[in-house]
C-alpha cells in the first residue's frame, strides 16, 4: 500500500476516515486520523484512529476485539478525506450493531449475498442449507446450476412473473454458492468483466 500525500497540516493534524466493509461495500462508521494513526494503521494492519474523547491512538477493536483488518486506503478528490476499506472481525458499532449507520445500509445487493456465502464457507452454520450445499461437492452444487438454469429457460417460455422470478433467484444463488464451492469470488469475477468492458 502507498503512503498517501495527506496535508495533515491544512487539517489541523485530523484527518476524517470513513471507513468501508471491503467484501459488502457497508460504510462502518466514521473516526479520525492523525499522522501517527494512520503510520500505525498502515504498519500494524489495522485501523488506528487517534480518538478525541480519549485523547490518545485508538485502535478499534482494542478491547472488544472487533478489530477493522485493512485492506485499502483511498483519498478523496481533494485530499482531506480518508476511505479505508477493512473486514471487520465483528460488530463495528459500539452498540454491538454491524455498522454505525444502520439506517442508510439497508441496501441489498448480489455483493451482500455473495458476501454471506462465502462467510457460511468459513464460518459454518448449523442448518444452513447453504453448508449442505457446500458439503455435497462441487459436482453436486454443479449440477445444480445446471438444474436451475433450465428451469429458468422452462419459465421464460411462460408468463408467470413469480415463477420467473423465482426461478431467476435460484439460479443466481446456485451460481453464487458454485463459485464459493470452486474457491472463487463474485469480485473475481465482476474483475473479468470490468476488463471485457474496457476493451
Ligand atoms: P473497541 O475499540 O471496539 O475495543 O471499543 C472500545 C471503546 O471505543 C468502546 O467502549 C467505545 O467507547 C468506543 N467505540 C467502539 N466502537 C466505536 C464506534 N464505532 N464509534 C464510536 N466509538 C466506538
Ligand atoms: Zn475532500
Ligand atoms: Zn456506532
Ligand atoms: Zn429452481
Amino acid at each position: 500500500m502507498k503512503d498517501l500525500k495527506i496535508n495533515f497540516s491544512k487539517l489541523n493534524g485530523l484527518v476524517p476516515a470513513v471507513v468501508q466493509d471491503a467484501r459488502t461495500n457497508k460504510v462502518l462508521m466514521l473516526g479520525f486520523m492523525n499522522e501517527d494513526a494512520y503510520q500505525k494503521t498502515l504498519r500494524d494492519k489495522r485501523v488506528t484512529f487517534y480518538s478525541r474523547s480519549k485523547q490518545r491512538l485508538w485502535t478499534k477493536g482494542e478491547t472488544s476485539g472487533n478489530f477493522l483488518e485493512l485492506v485499502d486506503i483511498l483519498l478523496d478528490c481533494d485530499q482531506d478525506t480518508l476511505l479505508v476499506k477493512a473486514n471487520p472481525k465483528g460488530p463495528a458499532c459500539h452498540t454491538g450493531a454491524d455498522t454505525c449507520f444502520n439506517e442508510t445500509n439497508d441496501d441489498w445487493n448480489l455483493s451482500s449475498l455473495a458476501a454471506i456465502i462465502e462467510d457460511r464457507k468459513v464460518n459454518p452454520q448449523k442448518g444452513s442449507y447453504t453448508n449442505k450445499l457446500l458439503d455435497s461437492g462441487i459436482n453436486k452444487v454443479a449440477q445444480k446450476v445446471g438444474e436451475e438454469a433450465v428451469e429458468l429457460v422452462i419459465e421464460a417460455k411462460d408468463d408467470n412473473k413469480d415463477l420467473f422470478l423465482g426461478e431467476a433467484s435460484d439460479l443466481l444463488y446456485h451460481y453464487l454458492v458454485l463459485l464459493t464451492a470452486k474457491g472463487y469470488t463474485l469480485n473475481e469475477v465482476l474483475d473479468v468483466l470490468k476488463k471485457r468492458h474496457a476493451k
